[in-house]
């Protein structure tokens, strides 16, 4: 493995994007996105059978988001979509204000929409809308391009990235035997892969000090897991996927009942595309033909 040196990060961030003019945000390559396609094509094929399938768009509601609960836990990531409001006098006293050197973002107001966090969030209304959760529980499979206001922009933690998610809506114990199942199946995917990789026990990025015991707990009741491998360093591997149970959290905050009268459990595992390709360059490296046979058959590159 040759992931280890710094230098080689850089060199291998040098051959995918190109700079866009802020950080943690870039252009990808061709190189880049064939991998990219592949790995998506790859996940497909892990599916499960009755999955419903949708693509999110890049904005979500915001009134839905601020329901779910992100904004009270993770307001530091949160980014809102704003616009300038007012007349057409008033837009244009603005703009001209800015063509003469006047900061013209205070004028910004709020609208409906926030940039999605993560793909998952518009599964949870959507399912509750349809009624009671039939027995064996609800699959889906849903993409989103993600935005977070990340504090740090180190290789592979993007402020703009796209997310693949597999999401269960059911009883606890579907729920929970979903996760399981993925803990395993990503295992399989990865060493086809070809990729170094360790399981661990992981909490959410929390806000603040009260958000500290949250991630305690969470840690200490088993919620959340992540498959992590090498991207900058060995010794401090990236989150590629993350496999999460939310308990009753989605169900009961959008009334969301089983068959039985319970309130529904959901679980999430998630794929950062973006990390998780740069992971496959930064272990095997930037020439494609030099990959091992399995790994350029089971990426179709
Ligand atoms: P991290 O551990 O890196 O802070 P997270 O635990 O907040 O990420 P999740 O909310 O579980 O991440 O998101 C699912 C997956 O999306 C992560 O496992 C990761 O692969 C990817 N992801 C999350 N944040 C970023 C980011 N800023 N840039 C690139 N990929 C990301
Ligand atoms: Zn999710
Ligand atoms: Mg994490």
């Amino acid at each position: 493995m040759n992931y280890v040196t710094h230098n080689h990060v850089e060199s291998i961030a040098h051959a995918l994007f190109r700079p866009v003019g802020v950080g943690g945000v870039y252009a990808r390559t061709g190189l880049f996105e064939q991998v990219i396609d592949g790995l998506a094509a790859l996940i497909s094929r892990y599916r499960p059978h009755d999955a419903e399938i949708f693509s999110f768009p890049p904005v979500a509601s915001r009134a839905q988001i601020e329901k779910s609960g992100y904004l009270k836990s993770f307001p530091h990531l949160l980014g809102c979509v704003s616009c300038l409001h007012g007349t057409e006098p008033e837009i244009r006293a603005v703009v001209e204000g800015a063509s003469a050197g006047k900061a013209w973002t205070g004028a910004l107001g709020a609208t409906d929409l926030v940039l999605a966090p993560a793909a998952c969030y518009p599964v949870y209304p959507m399912v509750a809308a349809r009624g009671t959760v039939p027995v064996g529980g609800l699959r889906f499979d849903v993409t989103c391009d993600c935005f977070r206001h990340e504090s740090t922009h180190e290789l592979g933690r993007f402020q703009s990235f796209r997310m693949r998610e597999f999401v269960c809506v059911g009883s606890p114990d579907e729920v929970v035997a979903f996760r399981e199942y993925w803990k395993i199946q990503a295992l399989e995917l990865v060493r086809r892969l070809a990729l170094p990789h360790q399981t661990a026990t992981a909490s959410d990025p929390f806000f603040g000090r009260a958000g500290k015991l949250m991630a305690v707990s969470q840690v200490e009741q088993e919620l959340k897991f992540e498959l992590l491998i090498p991207i900058n360093s060995a010794d401090n591997p990236a989150a590629c996927m993350s496999f999460n149970y939310h308990q009753g959290h989605f169900g009961e905050t959008w009334g969301i009942e089983t068959s039985d009268g319970g309130v529904a459990h959901t679980a999430c595992v998630a794929f950062g595309m973006d990390r998780f390709a740069l992971a496959i360059f930064a272990t095997h490296g930037l020439d494609l033909k030099k990959w091992e046979r399995g790994v350029r058959e089971a990426l179709s590159v």
